[in-house]
């Protein structure tokens, strides 16, 4: 498998597009036209994980957090130089699946969810999806002429079916002025005409082009349209929320997740005596969907790298945040690693990373 497949394959799986804009997803650093010789998946690519990949003769890391990230101005013996070096040196690529993995039904938050056992776990929040409802009033006659337009230009489709229109019929009116150039009727005369409204629903990106279609194909002099913007759900979206089997008290939840996830210390912000059932989960540092999960009825909520002042306000607010340290998202290695078995067709060696790459000590 080439690099082209593979990153193909990932952005059919984990859509690049999906990431949010600040971050820098996909090929960072590598050629597209290198056969794969295997893939290495790690949360962070440090220079112990390039010795790694180098070690076991796999050319392709697939990390979690992208190692190019804040504009890199220099590569030289300093700071992150040295690693993006090595991988250059050693023709080894570099792919990063972060806010795109993040935003997966089956992402890092729902790989820490089922570490710990969560059941019947959804999305915290759905990501939508924008979309414009198209209205558009055309004489009866001109009907099939105009969705004929529309359907060769591959609008009004979903996913599975194309010419996907609704139409209704009714009584239009107009009086053309004595400079209009009616394509039907006479200059101030009252004209009622039989026409036909049909409807249908574009993509975002394509509404400029169903506009430039009805001004050049609509027979009337002013054609008469409407462009609605709406929002549908989508499949994806930002962490999880979801039941444990058992309501546990707080104390036995986390000696638990401490074990489960091998976690030296966690903190926990909230009441002590609090018994909880009810586990919401956005891994990597989100504080700031505390509030959700509280509305969405979590009793607890999963998350790391959470500052003194976000924990004072969820203590006033009254909301439980168990922080789980960012490092926590380690179980994407593994959680990435099946995920790519089955999305790989072809025989390729896939391992992930034995490297701790937290930079904390727990003292
Ligand atoms: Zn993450
Ligand atoms: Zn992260």
């Amino acid at each position: 498998m080439i690099i082209r497949e593979l990153l193909n394959t990932l952005d059919e799986k984990v859509p690049f597009a999906s990431s949010e804009s600040w971050d820098n997803v996909g090929l960072l650093i590598g050629s597209k036209e290198i056969e794969a010789s295997g893939i290495l998946t790690a949360l962070d690519c440090t220079m112990e994980v390039v010795d790694e990949a180098i070690e076991q003769g796999i050319n392709t890391i697939v990390a979690h957090h992208p190692l190019i990230f804040k504009g890199v101005k220099n590569i030289t013996d300093d700071s992150y130089g040295p690693i993006i070096k090595k991988l250059i040196q050693h023709d080894i690529n570099l792919i990063a699946l972060h806010t795109n993995l993040d935003v997966h039904p089956q992402g890092v938050s729902y790989m820490i969810g089922q570490h710990i056992g969560l059941k019947h776990m959804r999305l915290l929040e759905e990501q939508e999806i924008p979309y414009y409802k198209v209205q558009i009033f055309v004489p009866d006659k001109d009907v099939e002429k105009m969705k004929s337009i529309f359907n060769q230009h591959q609008l009004a489709q979903t996913n599975e079916y194309s010419e996907v229109f609704f139409q209704s019929q009714g009584k239009g009116q107009f009086k053309p002025s004595e400079h209009a150039q009616p394509h039907i009727g006479q200059a101030n005369e009252t004209e009622i005409v039989y026409e036909t409204k049909l409807e249908f629903m574009v993509e975002s990106h394509e509404i400029q082009l169903v506009k430039k279609l009805i001004n050049d194909y609509h027979p009337y002099e002013e054609p008469v349209y409407d462009c609605i913007e709406m929002k549908k759900s989508a499949p994806t979206g930002l962490g999880i929320i979801g039941e444990l089997d058992n309501e546990q008290s707080i104390q036995s939840f986390v000696a638990e997740f401490k074990e489960k996830l091998q976690m030296p210390a966690v903190r926990y912000i909230g009441d002590l005596k609090q018994s909880i059932k009810t586990v919401a989960i956005v891994g990597g540092a989100a504080v700031e969907y505390a509030q959700l999960a509280k509305n969405k009825q979590a009793d607890l909520f999963l998350t790391g790298d959470v500052k003194h002042h976000e924990a004072l306000d969820a203590k006033m607010d009254g909301i439980n945040i168990l922080d789980v340290n960012h490092y926590s998202e380690y179980v994407m290695k593994d959680g990435l690693k099946n995920l790519l078995k089955t999305w790989i067709a072809e025989p390729i060696n896939i391992q992930s990373s034995k490297i701790n790459t937290d930079p904390y000590e727990y003292m």
